[in-house]
């Protein structure tokens, strides 16, 4: 049976440094205030194994990270073998892997599934793009973070960029099934919903 595009779910995560800064709320507010329904959420501590499963993982995927990685590098006129010892994307998105399992289990992250049309990607829109100094203003990454590749890398870490959010549809159901039990998945009516779509 084909699902209501209304019903369409995505994962969205207050990562540990949009946690501790309390940008909860504003992070709630901007996905509730699109008409986009929170359909679950809870305060969790990522163990290393369900924050290194979270990520797909995936040569192309981890190549995607190197190849940004790589274009925040030559924007900023930055040497990634100077810095990085590599220029091979994927090397880097391995490294890269690695902190960002460091940053998810380093305090507590708020995960929730968000219901709506499009949902993946009007999350992906109000979340920004992953580099905070590219990500627009209006977007949260874009407000409410400052961290770059070319800084966080000389520290060895992750970019602190307040929130992750599923990347396409099969990334959410993934990442649903991976952090959710369906008891924990609640359905109700928005009362936006009869004037809203
Ligand atoms: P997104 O989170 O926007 O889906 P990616 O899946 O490409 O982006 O990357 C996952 C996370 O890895 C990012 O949110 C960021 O915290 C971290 N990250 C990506 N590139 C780098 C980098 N060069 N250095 C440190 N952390 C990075």
């Amino acid at each position: 049976m084909e699902i209501s595009p209304k019903e369409e779910k995505t994962v969205l995560f207050v990562k540990p440094d949009g946690v501790k800064r309390g940008l909860v709320g504003e992070v709630i507010k901007r996905v509730e205030s699109r008409g986009l329904k929170i359909i679950s959420l809870k305060m969790i501590v990522a163990s290393e194994d369900m924050a290194r499963d979270h990520y797909p993982n995936t040569d192309g995927w981890l190549r995607g990270m190197g190849e940004k990685t790589l274009d925040n590098y030559r924007q900023y006129g930055k040497d990634p073998i100077k810095e990085l010892g590599t220029d091979d994307p994927l090397e880097i998105g391995k490294e890269i892997a690695g902190w960002n399992v460091d940053f998810l289990t380093s305090g507590p992250i708020v995960a929730m599934v968000i219901q709506g049309i499009h949902a993946v990607d009007m999350v992906r829109k109000i979340v920004g793009k992953t580099i905070p100094a590219v990500a627009e203003m209006g977007t949260i990454r874009g407000d409410f973070s400052v961290d770059s590749p070319t800084l966080a890398n000389i520290g060895k870490r992750a970019i602190h960029n307040v929130v992750h959010a599923s990347g396409d549809s099969s990334e959410a159901a993934h990442e649903l099934e991976h952090w959710f039990k369906s008891e924990e998945i609640h359905e109700y009516k928005r009362a936006e919903e009869d004037i809203m779509f």
